[in-house]
């Protein structure tokens, strides 16, 4: 079965918009765009090129992604954070009150709003409470194998809240129930902080599988907001035909290229062995709290942490000065409290916090 079987028709048949810049390269006289021959901005600055429409998916930009994650240029869609992904995903792929994506909670909260804005239903096949969060494996595959409507697979490796990444030899076997229902898509946010392999080595091999890769957490680029999305070169071109013309601002476009090059590509693994050295920090100073019952490390730049009276230790710690993120509103997650790998002095702060809550409790 073709991917386009999977997609929602009306996408399928819709004639893609053609945007100036995609019908003629920015080079020559530009009389196309209705832009201006003027930049307000002074020559020389680095935007100075913003009068121009930017390139819809820059080659350069294209093709140092492609080369950090190991995939063909071809097989990349460089978008406005994984969030955008998401998103695009939805739109092409779950029609309004009939199709679903599966989602398995606790997990990151963008799947489901995504669905609902779509109109799209939720199947939620929820991790083992009680064994750490574990997937249910199997209950993932028989829901899509017993129901049509979904048409996306939301799995996190790691997971967010939960940390843990996906069980080596699950995701073929998935893909492989999954083939010719629905497509698998990998978000992997945190894969930098892992050691599990990326899901991307499989894009050759599976037409149902997406990877979402993202510089907002590993490449400490949040404010960016840039990410890709990683799929067989089907999936590709219709995410294409709704993806805004323009998705990236151009001082994006020099930013993300800037930040992947080799100097920075070497900060970048120095930063990612600080956190390793902060986490571990972190965990230390988490240890042998007597007020923490469960605590999960997990394999990316957060751990979780379970306390009786997280709502009270939230506002303690915020009154401190020091955020952490808690899950009032989810049954799953009553008190947990996720804290991210912060700096030296902003552990240093957590400590105190901690510390003050014991000597006061
Ligand atoms: C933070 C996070 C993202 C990042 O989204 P961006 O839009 O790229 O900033 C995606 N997925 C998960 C699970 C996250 O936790």
């Amino acid at each position: 079965m073709s991917i386009d079987a999977l997609a929602r028709p009306e996408i399928v048949a819709m004639k893609p918009y053609s945007s100036a810049r995609k019908e003629a390269p920015g080079e020559g006289i530009l009389l196309n765009a209705n832009e201006s021959p003027w930049s307000l901005l002074e020559d020389g600055e680095p935007e100075s090129d913003l009068n121009r429409y930017p390139d819809p998916q820059p080659p350069q930009l294209v093709s140092r992604l492609a080369r950090l994650y190991e995939v063909a240029k071809e097989n990349v869609l460089v978008t406005r954070g994984s969030d955008e992904g998401i998103d695009l995903l939805t739109r092409v792929f779950c029609r309004a009150g009939q199709d679903a994506i599966l989602q398995c909670p606790p997990t990151f909260g963008m799947y489901r709003i995504a669905a609902q804005t779509q109109g799209a239903a939720v199947v939620s096949v929820p991790r083992w409470t009680e064994e750490d969060f574990k997937l249910d494996q199997q209950g993932i595959i028989d829901a899509v194998e017993n129901d049509a409507r979904i048409k996306l697979v939301f799995l996190t490796s790691p997971n967010n809240p939960t940390g843990d990444a996906i069980e080596a030899g699950y995701l073929p076997e998935l893909l492989e129930a999954a083939s010719g229902r629905a497509l698998v898509v990998v978000d992997e946010a945190y894969a930098e902080f892992s050691h599990s392999p990326s899901a991307a080595t499989l894009i050759g091999h599976f037409e149902n599988l997406v990877v979402l890769r993202t510089l907002s957490k590993a490449w400490a680029a949040a404010g960016l907001r840039c990410g890709a999305v990683l799929a067989p070169i089907p999936v590709i071109s219709l995410l294409r035909r709704i993806i805004a013309p323009y998705p990236l601002a151009s001082p994006v476009i020099s930013l993300a290229c800037r930040m992947l090059e080799q100097e920075t590509l070497e900060r970048q693994r120095r930063l990612l062995s600080e956190v390793a050295v902060n986490k571990a920090r972190l965990l230390s100073i988490l240890d042998d709290r007597p007020f923490i019952s469960d605590l999960w490390p997990g394999e990316a730049n957060f751990v979780l942490l379970r306390t009786d009276r997280a709502d009270e230790l939230l506002t303690f710690c915020a009154a401190r000065g020091v955020i952490l993120r808690g899950y009032p509103a989810d049954p799953m997650l009553s008190g947990c409290i996720r804290v991210s790998v912060g700096s030296d002095r902003e552990l240093s702060a957590l400590d105190s916090a901690l510390d003050a809550w014991e000597g006061a409790s």
